[in-house]
């Protein structure tokens, strides 16, 4: 009898700082992009790091050479489609991400209400899509269990990212 599954994504090798199975599991599977959704590193203090052919590099950046090797990367960032970022609760689905100059990376993140360090600011930073109101409204609906974070993103016009962080909490940590 056939036994064992093939292992179909032996390499490159990715040796994580922290050693955990799981993230590199999650950047394994983040890179393939099998699907639309975000895919978000959660349960990491600061930011997910990890150590590709000897160089650290956040869990983003990682997931962006396994899938697409190291080809016009240097001197650049990857960056975010999605309004998700690179620290804890940040966003790894290769579909989200894009290669692009650090201006690129720094216009994503104030457009996604994020600091340099992955702050979110709330309705205070002034660039906001979603209002403390819609925050409130969502999480109540989505605690109800009869919506989706697609659906709530659809309702109040943001991505899936942006809902999904408001509605965990990661953002608008402030609003109880
Ligand atoms: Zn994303």
């Amino acid at each position: 009898m056939h036994a064992g599954r093939k292992r179909k994504y032996g390499s490159p090798l990715v040796k994580m700082k922290r050693a955990s199975g799981e993230l590199q599991a999650l950047i394994r599977e983040a890179a393939k992009g099998h699907t639309q959704e975000c895919i978000i590193v959660t349960g990491f203090q600061g930011r997910p790091v990890v150590k590709f052919n000897g160089k650290s590099m956040p869990a983003a950046r990682a997931v962006w050479i396994l899938a697409n090797g190291t080809e016009g990367i240097d001197g650049m960032d990857v960056c975010h489609r999605c309004g998700g970022g690179s620290g804890e609760n940040g966003c790894i689905n290769i579909r989200c991400l894009y290669l692009g100059t650090r201006a690129d990376n720094a216009a994503d993140m104030v457009a996604a209400g994020r600091d340099r360090n992955g702050d979110p600011r709330g309705e205070r930073n002034g660039r906001h899509v979603l209002t403390e109101k819609d925050v409130r409204e969502a999480r109540r609906l989505y605690a109800q269990g009869t919506v989706t974070y697609t659906a709530l993103a659809a309702k109040y016009g943001v991505t899936v990212a942006a809902m999904r962080l408001a509605v965990t909490g990661a953002t608008w940590r402030h609003l109880v």
